[in-house]
């Protein structure tokens, strides 16, 4: 029996445990006691059914048939259950209450590009929507289709290498591929690479997502952002193909890529992506692990390691108090004789900061990298712990993500928002942002920067908090409006690398002005006349 809860849950089939220590912190946090502990909520285990029929005419449907062979055209109730959304919290309530109003009518898998231009161009004459699918771990509600039509999954057949070229240091890569096997290939390859794009969601995100989404890796601040990768690639729109050459730079006006990179879906199907590649050594990244007195003195040790000119770690992080008191009482080191000890020399529970950082690259350049950075940080008054927190936290990087499902589970929402901003306002915004999410009662409020930049960094908030059972929707919806409001009123972006989808889609034009909205609908409008790509709002765009 195919459930709900297959659709929703993060990963393979495998239900995640929450481990003794993450259970006693909400244990005292929320007041749960051991009977509730035993309620399960909402667990979606009852069986996917749709009440609404596939809209397309048969003769329509028999088109796409044709192209793709019926083993690639999926009408079933499941297959179009699953291709209904992403992983934004509000999605997965819906699906444990089985709420599916608007799925696909179809989810195709196209064998290869022609397949995409003859399905786009069959869907632009009869106007039918059509939504790019690839790990459908937008957490924007991108992959939603409140037109119905067409969902297209590039995982099944578009996840091959087209080439590596070790002169260049690049690769050329097939849209639907999933981020590990990328990387395998890469740390396999020749030489051995890597391509140094390593987000929470990187074992179910694909390359194309990766790119329409905007997004950013654990390592993004020595490796880049995705748009720092991508040197050029491969679009099918509705009014034709855009390929864009391969050059390391170049200045024959606007470099045209960069408007599909943050596109989501919008304005036509990428294909294929080149990217930047770079020497895989993991035997000489160098890792180093501080604590800090308090927010704002890691915060100036931060900044002052990004202005210095010494070179850039690749992993650079700070959790902030409540982040970091969480971690020590998850990871059960609160009342160990360390902290005991930490505690006597100033590092007070409640105020002190985590930072964690690591350097990849030659061994005299990581080593260099690392000690400088030693040097700069203990202007700041830090102690230094080491390398193995941070190693640590590497080895466990990815688990984070299976505990939603179980929290959800025990009835509590659990959700992350994440923004960009400058310096000079980095620590007002933190400081609001989290006077909003302490107003909720029994609210637990975790911060981190984890993409750092010369002139500023993100801040990404993660809040736990029980749900209000029975009308958890439009709880969420207001709390989750007011936390927007707070970031947007303090000088943070929309966002740093979720993206917009149709979430933030409302904060648009507040954001950008008219004109600069007006101006991505008239880029929309010359690629997609007929609207049909990736419609409802995606990006604030019309229809
Ligand atoms: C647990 C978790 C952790 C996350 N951590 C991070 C993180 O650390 N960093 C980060 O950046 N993001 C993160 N995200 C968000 C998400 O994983 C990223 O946005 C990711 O890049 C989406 O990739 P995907 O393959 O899942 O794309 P999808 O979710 O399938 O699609 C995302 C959007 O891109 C469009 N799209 C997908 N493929 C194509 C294509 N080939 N052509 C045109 N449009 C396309 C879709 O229509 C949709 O609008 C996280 C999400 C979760 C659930």
């Amino acid at each position: 029996m195919n459930t709900y809860r297959d659709i929703f849950k993060w990963g393979d089939k495998r239900e995640a445990q929450i481990d003794e220590g993450t259970l006693k912190v909400i244990q005292k946090e929320f007041g749960f006691t051991d009977e509730k502990f035993k309620d399960k909520y909402l667990v979606g285990d009852q069986e996917v059914k749709l009440n609404h029929k596939c809209q397309l005419d048969q003769i329509i449907i028999d088109q796409f048939i044709k192209i793709v062979g019926a083993e690639n055209c999926k009408i079933d109730d499941y297959s179009r259950a699953s291709h209904s959304y992403g992983k934004f919290y509000a999605e997965l309530i819906k699906l444990r209450k089985g709420l599916i109003p608007t799925p696909p009518d179809l989810v195709i898998y196209p064998r290869n590009e022609e397949d995409i231009i003859q399905i786009i161009s069959i869907c632009n004459s009869h106007k039918i929507a059509v939504t790019p699918f690839g790990g459908h771990s937008s957490v924007t509600r991108g992959v939603e289709t409140p037109n119905g039509g067409i969902s297209l999954d590039l995982t099944k057949h578009l996840n091959k290498i087209i080439e590596v070229n070790e002169i260049n240091s690049t690769v050329t890569v097939q849209s639907g591929m999933y981020g590990p096997v990328f990387e395998n290939y890469l740390n396999n390859y020749g030489e051995k690479y890597t391509c140094g794009h390593f987000p929470q969601s990187f074992e179910y995100s694909t390359v194309g997502g990766w790119v329409a989404a905007k997004g950013a890796g654990q390592a993004s601040t020595g490796y880049g952002k995705i748009e720092h990768m991508v040197l050029s690639l491969r679009v099918v729109t509705p009014t034709g193909i855009i390929e864009t050459k391969t050059y390391p730079a170049s200045a024959q006006g606007w470099d045209l890529y960069t408007i599909f990179i943050g596109s989501e879906g919008t304005l036509g199907v990428i294909t294929q992506v080149t990217m930047k590649i770079h020497k895989f050594r993991p035997n000489q990244t160098k890792h180093a692990s501080f604590i800090f007195k308090n927010f704002d003195s890691a915060v100036t040790a931060m900044r002052n390691v990004m202005q210095s000119g010494i070179g850039v770690p690749h992993l650079f992080r700070i959790s902030d108090p409540e982040e970091t008191d969480i971690a020590f009482k998850t990871k059960n080191f609160e009342g160990t004789i360390a902290d005991k000890f930490l505690n006597t020399i100033g590092y007070k529970s409640g105020s002190r900061c985590l930072m964690f950082v690591s350097v990849d690259g030659d061994k005299a350049y990581t080593n260099h990298v690392i000690s400088s950075i030693k040097k700069i940080v203990k202007k700041s008054g830090t102690f230094y712990l080491g390398a193995s927190p941070t190693k640590k936290w590497l080895e466990q990087r990815y688990s984070s993500a299976y505990l939603r499902d179980p929290l959800m589970d025990l009835g509590i929402m659990t959700d992350t928002l994440e923004t960009a901003v400058m310096w000079n306002n980095l620590i007002s915004l933190w400081s609001s942002v989290r006077t909003y999410l302490k107003s909720r009662e029994k609210t637990v409020a975790m911060v981190h920067i984890s993409h750092v930049y010369e002139n500023g960094a993100n801040l990404y908030f993660t809040f736990l908090s029980p749900m209000k059972t029975a009308d958890e929707l439009a709880d969420y919806e207001s709390f989750h409006k007011g936390l927007v409001d707070t970031i947007h009123a303090n000088k943070g972006s929309l966002s740093h690398h979720h993206g917009i989808g149709r979430t933030l889609a409302p904060w648009m034009q507040n954001e950008l002005g008219k004109n600069s909205l007006d101006l991505m609908q008239a880029i929309k409008d010359q690629l997609d006349p007929n609207g049909i790509m990736n419609p409802g709002n995606t990006l604030g765009l019309k229809p």
